[in-house]
């Protein structure tokens, strides 16, 4: 078995002015694709490892030397674009139990949008902004490059791919402004569904 590329859950157009139907096609047709390629072809020769689902991969402390690093790579990125890709809507609000634990944590909404957006900004080079569910209580949290919560066995909730390759093409240098375009584009439908089923 071979893992595959997520067919993308909403039409490549749909984030549309926040982000661009070009830049969807690049990272999800491209970039997340290559990761999924790369992880095949590392795993080539080890047919017992494909039949591990991507968390496995990412938890197993026995993947063997000469293929741990792109394995830890590969399948990190895998991960990381699936989920932050199911996160993606334009059109819904925060609602429900996930806001009433943000309000308790940050103590407010706003409050909770500058600390994210401080993570995010503040991030060198490339890597991921996340909001997890660990040991009862949320938490902010950034991975560089392909390193992912999963590992550790944390819940994510919500995610941002702050690497380049997610907003060049619209927004080159002003990663400040592509953070603020993606609070327009949170799925808190989704993000609520995920925050019930870890907590
Ligand atoms: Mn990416």
């Amino acid at each position: 078995m071979t893992y595959q590329l997520p067919p993308l859950p909403i039409e490549y157009d749909a984030l549309e002015p926040f982000i661009d139907e070009k830049t969807m096609h690049f990272h999800h047709d491209k970039h997340h694709q290559t990761y999924v390629d790369n992880l095949n072809k590392a795993l080539e020769k080890y047919p017992e490892l494909q039949e591990k689902t991507v968390e496995e991969l990412l938890q197993s402390k026995k993947i063997p030397e000469e293929i741990r690093i792109p394995v830890a790579r590969n399948a990190g990125q895998h991960w990381n674009h699936s989920f932050f890709f199911s996160i993606l809507k334009k059109g819904t609000t925060p609602h429900g139990e996930i806001l009433k634990e943000i309000n308790k944590k940050f103590g407010s909404f706003d409050n909770f949008k500058t600390e994210f957006t401080k993570s995010s900004t503040t991030l060198f080079g490339s890597g991921w902004v996340w909001l997890v569910y660990n040991k009862g209580k949320l938490e902010i949290l950034q991975t560089p490059n392909h390193e992912t919560p999963i590992t550790n066995k944390i819940t994510p909730v919500l995610v941002l791919d702050v690497w380049e390759h997610a907003y060049y093409l619209k927004y080159q240098n002003r990663r400040a402004e592509y953070i603020e375009a993606f609070f327009n584009v949170i799925n808190w439908d989704k993000v609520e569904e995920c925050f019930n089923a870890c907590k």
